[in-house]
């Protein structure tokens, strides 16, 4: 391999990243990761880190998953590319929509369609939405709704209902006829509602009134994260996501669940919505449906859904809608194999057990730490410390900062991602009980460096 400067140079002169300034890896150079073992990784200069990233929440059975690379070789050496194109289909996908019927039949999702990722996942999703009102005779449902804070990918389609500035301003004018509600935040709202019970109800009472606004007439879906991931892991009062589901079904607007975070056990249970006691009409899932070791994805679609589709004899069900790599047998071959690894391993337990433990450590290190206003996580393997410059007044916190305390938690062996004000941890699930405990050591010494 190059030496660290070679790269670091060639990095800066040949590469733009993805989420950043692009002058910016001149003057903070990344991290080049060499290596990955179980949840460790290694750096270029040879330092060993514990992966509070998961590599980006996709890496839930770490980087040693023997099974899932095995499957990878074999698919590769027997058939590495065929499509599912109308007419063709592969053996590895249809083993794998078995599969995932039998893993999402609690959630009531009977079929699936496949996708690269996770923005393409919500771009069909959407799309699906859209075009069942039309095969139903309702073509005039096509507005979209969603909440504040919400992050759904990158295509236009999700970046017109993502909740976060960031993302929307450098590319407006996007689609037009979405919509956004406050979320359920207690932190932070425009209610200024602590309680998170009465959150929920004036969140809820805020989308009803959109809906009359609007016209429920006019609504295709509400998509929403079960528990909102990369806006700062923001779980909901238990009594909120129902609530969507209640009002969704009262105006005919369909419910999608965006799981690309949540699905396979991140949040301690095999699906976000299953805390909640909610099956919504589809579902997206990608990042952990192969552990990260290839782009894939899939949207689930509901029986209610399904059958109106699969009804249609006017035409109108036929999907226009198709990637390439819709059903990649090598994709497939990973999964089959993840879903595997996943179900063998009980990852969800893990990721709840290791999780509580992970949460109990950061409220510690909130009654430490002057400078973490809020902490958030008690839902499986997804936490997150908000950090402020004044506790009292939640002023935010500057970006020097902030990454002044990454650097010293890298410095003390945890890579922890920053998200705006937040310190994401979002660990593989196989993590074990001596490495969480040494993520929250780790990030202790890293806020007591801005202390
Ligand atoms: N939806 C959610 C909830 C996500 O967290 C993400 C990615 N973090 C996406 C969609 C987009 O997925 P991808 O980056 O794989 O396109």
């Amino acid at each position: 391999m190059k030496d660290a400067n070679f790269l670091k140079e060639h990095n800066a002169r040949s590469i733009w990243h993805p989420m950043a300034h692009p002058a910016d890896s001149q003057a903070n150079p990344p991290d080049i990761i060499v290596e990955g073992e179980g949840a460790q990784i290694i750096d270029v200069d040879g330092n060993r880190l514990i992966d509070a990233v998961g590599g980006l929440w996709n890496v839930n059975l770490g980087y040693s998953c023997a099974p899932v690379k095995q499957a990878i070789a074999a698919q590769l050496d027997r058939l590495p590319f065929y499509s599912i194109f109308r007419g063709t289909t592969n053996d590895a996908i249809i083993e794998l929509g078995e599969m995932l019927r039998a893993f999402f039949a609690p959630d009531g999702l009977t079929r699936a369609f496949f996708t690269s990722g996770g923005s393409d996942s919500v771009e069909i999703a959407l799309r699906l939405a859209r075009q069942y009102h039309k095969v139903r005779g309702q073509g005039g449902r096509v507005k979209y709704l969603s909440l504040k804070k919400g992050y759904h990918g990158t295509h236009t389609l999700g970046a017109s209902v993502n909740g976060n500035a960031n993302f929307r301003t450098q590319y407006e004018p996007l689609m037009p006829g979405c919509f956004h509600i406050p979320a359920p935040y207690p932190y932070r709202n425009p209610f200024n509602e602590t309680d998170p019970q009465k959150l929920a109800q004036l969140c809820l009472a805020a989308l009803e009134d959109e809906i009359a606004f609007q016209g429920a007439e006019t609504i295709a879906a509400f998509i929403m994260e079960p528990i909102l991931g990369a806006g700062g892991v923001i779980p909901p009062h238990p009594s909120f996501m129902p609530g969507v589901r209640e009002l969704c079904d009262r105006h005919g607007i369909l419910l999608i669940a965006d799981e690309v975070i949540t699905a396979f056990g991140r949040s301690g249970d095999w699906t976000g919505s299953r805390h909640w006691g909610v099956q919504p009409d589809l579902m997206t899932t990608a990042k952990a449906i192969t552990n990260g070791y290839f782009p894939f994805g899939a949207v689930m679609i509901g029986g209610a859904v399904a059958e109106v589709f699969e009804a249609d004899t006017t035409g109108k069900a036929a999907i226009g809608s198709g990637y390439t790599y819709s059903g990649h047998p090598v994709g497939a071959a990973a999964a089959i194999a993840c879903l595997k690894e996943t179900e063998r391993l009980n990852v969800k337990d893990n990721a709840a057990a290791r999780g509580a433990q992970l949460f109990e450590g950061v409220q510690a290190l909130m009654a430490k730490h002057e400078i973490v206003g809020d902490v958030r996580g008690g839902h499986g393997l997804m936490t997150a410390l908000e950090l402020v410059s004044d506790r009292a007044t939640k002023t935010g916190i500057d970006k020097a900062t902030i990454g002044a305390v990454h650097r010293a938690t890298y410095e003390s062996g945890v890579m922890v991602r920053v998200s705006g004000p937040n310190i994401i941890l979002s660990p593989p699930l196989i993590l074990s009980e001596t490495e969480a405990a040494k993520i929250i050591d780790a990030l202790d010494a890293g806020l007591s460096a801005v202390a």
